[in-house]
Formats: structure tokens, sequence, C-alpha cells
């Protein structure tokens, strides 16, 4: 079985990525240390061991976070642009090890070859966004109600940024965070998902590199690993001045309130239950295209997946049968094989969950259009690949409410104005992603308009999964309401100093107040 991770080349790219299958997983640059328990990390492809890493203890994070804080205090001082150029270098080197790391992704986290190499294009794209905002913190300058007097507001760093990240994205995230987070001067401490160990190490070795030639105070790019209590070691440490938290709601919660209640900031990018609506006005080719590979990419486990389909009942019947001939054409299997559409689930408790959610849809009274199952026999030794699944289903059901992460499609039919499927599309608890389907441009615009989608995200001809650096990422209500990656997001990175410079001989007060001795 190991054969996978010698035909696929995953031996290669460990050894192109310098990871050592035995190894720690804390790092403030240099070598890497570490007491903590011990993780394996098991791929899903396969189920075979990738390797074991030695996760971070309290007193390894401590540690950790001395030399972050005396990092940034160097690191501050050097202009952005200067920050920029190392950004620009470290981009090399990912332009460079792009095919190994891809593969690592792939192999590691389960999800195919071309989504692990497009996983790493987005670590260059952010980079190379970074890399021009370093020229670009730009405040804006008032006029001031005093005379002679200049009123302007520039941006600071914030000092250690936390970055917590889930197992989905387990190399993208990171870099959306922390290439912004490095040109506006802050240290960052990662804690991948603990499901995803290697990966992580990987990127630190390459981001250490880079820094160290370049002179870059040690301490500035730092790695954790471990699982939610090693993340609780940032939460809770008012050193952190930032978490910056990717994962599920449950876990935003327990995050966002640890933070809160030492005033600490939180940016927070949790967990989407997207929708797409179907119009009679829908191009129903494309539409068909982006259902499924919203619902089935990433095996359903991307925060955007497409996980309900609001159809009008002129065109149901249409899109279902469509569906249904398009799942039989897909393939399941090695996600390291281009042949195949769909690999597998990360581990054996997400195939519980996908199993148990497909028994409630059915306890609530949906029907199974596509029935789901668990892959047995050759090539599916792993136990973690399973069968896309479609159920027509109703909004208010509390199973459909929920993020299943897994490849599991709800159709919900709806009649009349398109304003009945935005109030379906729109009555969940969580906003991240939202489509909409439709050729009409009245349609388009009541979508997009304020009483439309609710999403932090809103698309119209294009499914809910997939975003592009250059916008702004995340979601509204549940998902947490936070931003990375492109537009204004850095400013999550930055705090704001509004300044007054009096330039006259007097020192009038403000609101014409006099107050003279
Ligand atoms: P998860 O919530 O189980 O874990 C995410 C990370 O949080 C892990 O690193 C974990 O160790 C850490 N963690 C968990 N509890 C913690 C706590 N109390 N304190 C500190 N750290 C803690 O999520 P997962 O299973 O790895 O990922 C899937 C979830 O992530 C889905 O809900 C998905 O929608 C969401 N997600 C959201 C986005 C987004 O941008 N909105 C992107 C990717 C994934």
């Amino acid at each position: 079985m190991a054969q996978i991770q010698e035909k696929y080349g995953v031996n290669k790219a460990l050894e192109a990525l310098k990871v050592d299958r035995d190894t720690k997983g804390t790092s403030f640059g240099g070598e890497l240390f570490g007491n903590g328990a011990k993780i394996d990390s098991f791929s899903p492809v396969d189920g075979e061991k990738l390797g074991t890493v030695a996760s971070t203890s309290s007193s390894d994070y401590e540690k950790v976070i001395s030399s972050a804080d005396a990092a940034f205090t160097e690191w501050r001082k050097w202009p952005a642009p200067q920050r920029g150029e190392v950004v620009r270098q470290f981009n090399d080197e990912l332009r460079r090890l792009k095919p190994e790391l891809g593969k690592l992704v792939s192999y590691e986290m389960g999800k195919s070859y071309q989504e692990g190499l497009g996983e790493v294009q987005e670590m260059i794209d952010i980079c190379d966004f970074a890399v021009g905002l370093s020229r670009q913190l730009h405040g804006l300058t008032m006029h001031s109600e005093r005379p002679g007097h200049r009123m302007y507001e520039q941006w600071h760093p914030l000092g250690v940024v936390g970055v917590i990240s889930a197992f989905n994205f387990p190399v993208a995230v990171w870099s959306w965070n922390t290439a912004i987070a490095w040109v506006c001067g802050n240290a960052c401490i990662w804690k991948g998902s603990e499901k995803t160990p290697l990966t992580s190490i990987a990127c630190q070795k390459i981001a250490s590199r880079v820094f160290e030639k370049n002179g870059v105070p040690r301490g500035v790019s730092s790695l954790i690993t471990g699982d939610a209590k090693v993340g609780e070691l940032m939460t809770t440490d008012h050193r952190v001045k930032l978490v910056s938290a990717t994962g599920s709601i449950r876990m935003g919660k327990a995050v966002a309130q640890t933070v809160a209640k030492r005033l600490g900031k939180s940016l927070l990018e949790l967990g989407g239950n997207n929708a797409i609506i179907i119009t009679p006005n829908a191009d129903i080719k494309n539409t068909v295209i982006g259902a499924v590979f919203g619902a089935v990419g990433t095996c359903g486990q991307r925060c955007t997946s497409t996980r309900r389909l609001i159809i009008h009942e002129e065109v149901y019947d249409q899109v279902k049968d469509a569906l249904v001939d398009a799942y039989k054409q897909l393939r399941i299997g090695n996600p390291l094989d281009e042949n195949n559409h769909v690999g597998p689930l990360i581990d054996k408790d997400s195939v519980d969950n996908y199993r148990k959610a497909l028994e409630k849809v059915k306890a609530e009274g949906g029907n199974v259009l596509v029935e789901g199952d668990v892959l047995t026999g050759e090539g599916y030794e792993s136990g973690c690949y399973v069968k896309p699944a479609i159920a027509e289903a109703e909004n208010h059901f509390d199973i459909v409410q929920e993020e299943t992460f897994g490849p599991i499609l709800y159709l919900i039919k709806y009649s009349g104005e398109i304003q009945n499927a935005i109030e379906k599309q729109n009555g969940v608890v969580q906003g991240l992603s939202s489509a909409l389907m439709s050729t009409n441009l009245r349609e388009a615009e009541q979508f997009l308009s304020a009483e439309g989608s609710d999403c932090g995200i809103a698309n119209v001809n294009i499914g809910t999964s997939g975003a592009e650096i250059g916008g702004a990422f995340g979601g509204e209500k549940e998902t947490g309401g936070g931003r990375e990656s492109g537009s204004d997001a850095w400013k999550a990175y930055m705090r704001r100093q509004t300044t007054t410079i009096n330039y006259t001989k007097e020192i009038p007060l403000a609101q014409g107040i006099k107050f003279d001795l």
C-alpha cells in the first residue's frame, strides 16, 4: 500500500520539501523541536501512515511566543516594501516547489492533485498581492477644524498574530493570513490542523529558509502543532493580539468567547451552508456543471461547497433528472489519479457524520434520489470513500440547517417569485457563499440587492465554491463575519492611529473650548 506513496511521488515530494517522517512540530525558525504528545498522520487516500509529529507542549509554546514577541519589535521597524521583498522571495520558493507541495497537500488531506496545485497557486497569488500591498498600506487625511492643524490616520502592525486553520485548506488559509500579516509588520504563529501536520511543517520550513537568508528576526514565522488544547494556548494569551481562526462554527464560538474575555481581537472564518438558486431563466447546462462541481468537489469538504439547490418548480424535474444523470458518471477513487472526480473524506469520523446525515434526512421525511454509501474493496481500503448523494428535502429540516462536511446535496423546491427562493436561501444560521443561476437581469439585481442574499459571497451564473484572492473572503452570521485575503482585508492585521499635528504657535482646543490659564 505504501505503493501509492512511491507510485505517485509522495516520497520524492517529502524529500524535496525536506520533511522527515518522524519529526517535531514546533519552530520559530531554524530547528524543529517539541516534546508534546505524538500525532500520527494517516492519509485518507490509502489509510497509510505518512509520518509522526511531536506536538507542542506548553513549555515549547512559551519559547515560541517569547521569540515571536521579540521578533516583532524588530520586524515592525523594517520598511514595509522590504518586508514585501522577503515575501516575494518566499513566493519564488513556492513557485519552485509547487508540484511537491501540491502533492503533499493532496495525499495528506485527500483532495485531488489538481486541487492541491490550486491551493499552492492561491498561496502564490496572495503573496503577489501582498508584495504590491507592501507599498500601499495607506491611510486617509482629513481636514482639521482647527487652523494650522493637520489630521491623518496611519496604520501600524498589531504584534503577534495567531493563525488557527482547518484541515480542508491546509496551506492556502495560512498564507492568506500570513502573507498579508507579514507585510503589515506582524509576527505570525500558526497552528495548522492536527489532521495535516506534515503539510504545515513543509510550509514553515520553506518560510524559515527564506527568512533566515534575509536576516528576518527568528520568530516572525512560527509553527505550533496539536489539537484544540494547543490552539487554546494562543486564544488565552494576551500576547497574541489577533487570533485568526478558520474552522467549524463550534470552534469559532469557543475561540470568540475566549479571546473576547481578554478583549483581544479575533477574525473568524467558519462553516457555511451554501445554496444555489435556480430560476426558470437559468442556463440549465451550466447550472448542472456548477452544482455538481460545487457539491462533490473536494468530496464536499469546502467551506463553500454547495449544500442546497433551491429550484423553481417549473425547471425542478429537468434539473433533478440532469443531476441524477451526472452523478452516475462520477468516478470515485484515489485523488492522485487524475481520472477520478471524487476523493475520500478526511477520516472515519467524517464518514460517520455523513452516514448519520443521510439517516436523519430520511427520518425527517426527505426523499433520497441518489443513495449514499461507504465504499469498500480494492482502492477503498482507507474506509474514507463515500458515494455523493442527493436528497429532496425541505429547508426547515434540522439536518438541512446544519453543515454536514461531505458530499450530500439537498434539492428544495420553490414556486412564484425569486424573493421566495431568497427567503429560503437566507433561512439558515450560516452566511458564507450563495449563487443565483439566471440570465434575467431583474432577478440578478434583486438577488444582489440589500433584500437579496445575506451572505459574504454572492455569485451570479457561477457556483458557490472557489474564490479569487483579489476579493475579501468571508461570511456573515454564524460564519463569523471575518474577511481575509484581498480588497482591504489587510486592515484587520493593523491598528489604526488617528494623528493630529499642530504647526501653529497656539494650542487651540477642539469644539472651540476655551481653557485660559
Ligand atoms: P475544526 O473546527 O474541527 O478545527 C479547525 C481548527 O481549529 C483546528 O486547527 C483545530 O485544532 C482548532 N480548534 C478546534 N477547537 C479549538 C478551540 N477551542 N480553541 C482553539 N483551536 C481550536 O474544523 P475542521 O474540521 O478542521 O474544518 C472544517 C470546518 O472548517 C468546516 O466547518 C468548514 O466550513 C470550516 N472552514 C471554513 C472556512 C472559511 O473560510 N469560512 C475555510 C475552511 C474551512
